[in-house]
């Protein structure tokens, strides 16, 4: 152990258990790579005023929950807390919405900081995989990102998670509804605390997880009984389609989403298994955003999946992801002269897509025999003295224990057919 340990919040990826993070990214990501969503990388920091203006003031992850910093140059920024708002920022700033093909369709993995009261499945640092759809309302857009979050799911083997849909309204519906809520709201026995926020952003009182605050809004106005005809219209097309796809979900009046930006169509992944932090994806449709960060008008819809607690919903599901064999050989050599002929081969081999590993650091048979059964490898290659005046290398198979000779030249091509 070294005087250091991982920040508070935070754990590290270690191998075994990396592979499985490694595999739902990959899994998250494959419906997307095959649904027309390029790969986007932006920064893991950002000036603070990009999350301020994009994800809101008085949302928690602006006022509590941001890494803010100001750089030796002067300069205010801050980890990135959502994905988004940069995404966005950089469409706008590559004029990818200019190119003439709307919408602008990408996909992201990346590290995520927000400072948050740690616990399981609440991190300080954790990891998403999104998708963002900029520059068109179409509501088969938004159902392509829902449908596509469930096929990712699915894919992955869960079951037990469930898709919550909601509509926010847009600038016509949704200022009716908030004056309509906020007269509500200050009827209510509230904390100060709350009571603010009822006039910053009624919304998120919605969205309020305590009891005593969820008991006083069982006759809340609904947005969904303001909804203009559009945004009505809108939010029925996306059923329907959903519905068309075989995907089921649930409607959510009450959903609103801890981010400002959101607006008509908004939805959350949630897994029974997890407790408190129950969320494992979310998204919307964000048509004001470009707006508010200086952009053009930009109709846009995108989603968020953790990572983190996705994996932990795969725990609790009890699913074993069936992930390859990271080396199918493993060789062993015994003595110097082997050493150099036998690294020789693997070096061979890799280069021929045989994933191969080597006993280093002059191991004994026994020792190196059980760092090949500790690799998973499905073979051993024993090259020894004998062996190499023979020009045979031993190929053991580590499953049936079976061990044969077989020629050096010949051990390349014998390992790529029987790997298949
Ligand atoms: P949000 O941007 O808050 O909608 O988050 C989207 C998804 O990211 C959530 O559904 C979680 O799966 C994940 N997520 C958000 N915050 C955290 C966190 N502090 N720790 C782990 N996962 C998180």
């Amino acid at each position: 152990m070294s005087t250091f340990k991982a920040p508070k919040g935070t754990y590290d990826l270690l191998p075994p258990d990396s592979a499985t993070y490694l595999a739902v990214r990959e899994a998250i990501a494959a419906p997307l790579r095959g649904s027309g969503y390029g790969y986007i990388e932006t920064p893991g920091f950002e000036s603070v005023e990009l999350f301020a203006r994009g994800v809101g003031e008085s949302t928690d992850i602006v006022t509590k929950e941001m890494y803010a910093f100001e750089t030796k140059g002067g300069d205010r920024l801050a980890l990135r807390p959502e994905g988004t708002a940069s995404v966005l920022r950089a469409a706008l700033e590559a004029n990818l919405h200019k190119a003439g093909n709307l919408p602008v369709k990408l996909w992201y993995s990346g590290s995520y900081y927000r400072y948050e009261r740690p616990q399981k499945g609440r991190y300080r640092h954790f990891s998403q995989v999104g998708a963002e759809a900029i520059g068109a309302e179409d509501p088969a857009l938004d159902a392509e990102l829902i449908i596509l979050a469930d096929q990712a799911y699915r894919s992955l083997g869960l079951r037990n998670f469930r898709i919550l849909l909601n509509s926010l309204g847009d600038k016509e519906c949704r200022p009716v509804y908030r004056e309509a809520l906020q007269t509500f709201l200050r009827g209510l026995d509230l904390d100060e605390d709350t009571l603010r926020r009822a006039e910053i952003n009624p919304l998120r009182v919605l969205d309020d997880k305590r009891e005593a605050v969820q008991k006083q809004l069982g006759d809340a106005p609904l947005l969904r009984d303001y909804l203009c005809d559009a945004c009505k219209a809108y939010h029925e097309e996306v059923r329907e389609l959903v519905t068309a796809a075989g995907v089921v979900f649930e409607d959510d009046p009450k959903l609103v989403r801890g981010l400002d930006y959101y607006t008509r169509t908004t939805f959350e992944f949630v897994h029974d298994g997890l407790g408190s932090q129950s969320a494992v994806g979310g998204g919307g449709r964000y048509d004001g955003l470009s707006e508010m960060i200086g952009g053009p008008a930009l109709p846009s819809v995108g989603w968020a999946l953790g990572v983190d607690r996705t994996v932990l919903a795969l725990e609790a599901e009890g699913v074993e992801l069936e992930l390859p064999a990271t080396t199918s050989v493993f060789a062993v050599p015994l003595g110097d002269e082997a050493r150099r002929v036998l690294f020789a081969k693997v070096t061979e081999m890799r280069k021929n897509g045989v994933a191969a590993d080597f006993a280093y650091g002059g191991k004994g048979l026994k020792a190196a025999m059980k760092a090949a059964n500790r690799s998973g490898a499905r073979y051993a290659l024993i090259l020894g003295e004998r062996d190499i005046e023979q020009g045979v290398v031993q190929l053991k198979d580590l499953e049936s224990g079976e061990q044969t000779a077989v020629g050096m030249n010949e051990i390349v091509a014998e390992l790529e057919s029987r790997l298949g």
